[in-house]
């Protein structure tokens, strides 16, 4: 198998061969059929990339080429958004009087869905500790159809026993999904630790420019035509110049991430000596609780940080209003650091009593960019002293 920077730059090579070096944008809606067969083939092909591109464009399946690649699965599939990947999964995967099982620390969007859209929908669930692998395996029911894992987890950067759940799901013939968004394929590697669907906010790390809104999934082909079936009901299409970007993106995904790795360790180190942090949740730590467990499983530990202050809102605010880099937004995963206070931002998609239940109220998350380590850490530490 090439290495991981050759496959960024190759892997689409065969997806629509075209002389140019930099691949075309198809920006159509629609593709013309030769003939009535061909028509009627197209018209039914999963995954297809030139019938109508809700169903599947070539910037699309050039994306899918490689991230397939990256993640060693069989085939991945493009949508347009992280939210829009897991929603058309779980839609194809559960039906009213299911259970699901999910984490108590998850992304705000992946913990509505637990526990306020699946439930509306007549799917109960129940999250758990993800640190604790004996609870997925008591939240088992007869009902049980799709498990969710993210690790490591936003923001609390808590870590999931990936290869212990998904075994102990499989032996169910339950199967499990996980959100590798802030691992990435160049950290960890899913599907190789037994997960079925692995599925990413292609917003951050894997675009990498923060200029697109994307997401994919990877894994088996007859389960993502399943999700695909669902995928041209529920119509989350990435638009083509947003794949084409994406796939562009992608190409220095090797390098970048490289980057972030370290800069999320420069920086983790750094803060976690500060007298005015209470703690650093970051699993390249070796005072992360599960640092032995995220070192077998990951290769590297992301460029994303959880900083918690004990002053609460005021400190975490104030310490986000001084840092003269990482800008205070929402995302992360480009090429500029930034800054956001998760407990603010869920307010949308969370309830106050959920919110409390899952982030401490004085956590930063913190996601480095490129930019050069010392430039950040000098900057950060100057931040934490005048919290001081
Ligand atoms: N998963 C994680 C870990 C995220 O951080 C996010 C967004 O912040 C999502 C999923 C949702 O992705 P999107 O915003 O692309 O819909």
């Amino acid at each position: 198998m090439p290495g991981k920077s050759t496959i960024t730059v190759h892997a689409d090579r065969g997806v629509h061969p075209s002389r140019a070096v930099a691949p075309p944008i198809f920006q159509t809606a629609a593709f013309a059929a030769e003939d009535g067969e061909a028509f009627a083939r197209a018209a039914v092909a999963p995954r297809g990339k030139d019938f109508y591109t809700r169903y599947g464009n070539p910037n699309h399946a050039q994306v899918a080429a490689v991230v397939a690649e990256l993640e060693n699965t069989e085939a991945a599939m493009v949508t347009a958004s992280g939210m829009a990947a897991l929603t058309t999964a779980v839609l194809a995967l559960v039906s009213a009087g299911d259970h699901v099982i999910g984490q108590r620390s998850t992304y705000g969007g992946t913990a509505s869905v637990l526990l306020n859209l699946l439930p509306r929908l007549g799917v109960t669930t129940t999250v758990v500790d993800q640190t604790d692998t004996d609870a997925f395996a008591a939240a088992l029911t007869p009902r049980t159809r799709l498990v969710l894992v993210e690790s490591p987890s936003n923001p609390l950067l808590q870590i999931t026993d990936v290869r212990a759940v998904a075994g102990l799901a499989r032996a169910h013939d339950v199967p499990t999904m996980a959100d590798n968004t802030f691992a990435t394929p160049l950290n960890q590697r899913p599907a190789d630790l037994g997960v079925d669907l692995v599925w990413h906010s292609a917003t951050k790390y894997l675009n990498g420019h923060s200029d697109v809104s994307a997401g994919v999934l990877a894994g088996p082909a007859d389960l993502l035509d399943r999700v695909w079936d669902v995928g041209l009901l529920t119509g989350a299409t990435l638009g083509p110049v947003d794949a084409w970007l994406l796939l562009r993106g992608l190409r220095t995904l090797p390098l970048r991430v490289e980057r972030h790795n370290a800069n999320g360790l420069a920086l983790a180190r750094a803060l976690s000596e500060h007298p005015a942090v209470a703690r650093v949740h970051y699993p390249g730590l070796a005072t992360h609780p599960q640092h032995k467990l995220a070192a077998e499983q990951m290769s590297g530990f992301g460029g994303v940080l959880g900083i918690e202050f004990g002053g609460g809102f005021e400190v975490a605010d104030a310490f986000l209003g001084r840092l003269r880099y990482a800008r205070r937004s929402a995302s992360l995963g480009g090429v500029e650091s930034l800054a956001v206070h998760p407990a603010s931002m869920w307010r949308g998609m969370l309830s106050e009593e959920q919110i409390a239940a899952s982030v401490p109220l004085g956590l930063v998350r913190l996601a480095a960019g490129t930019e050069d380590p010392a430039d950040l850490v000098a900057d950060v530490l100057a931040a934490a002293d005048a919290s001081l």
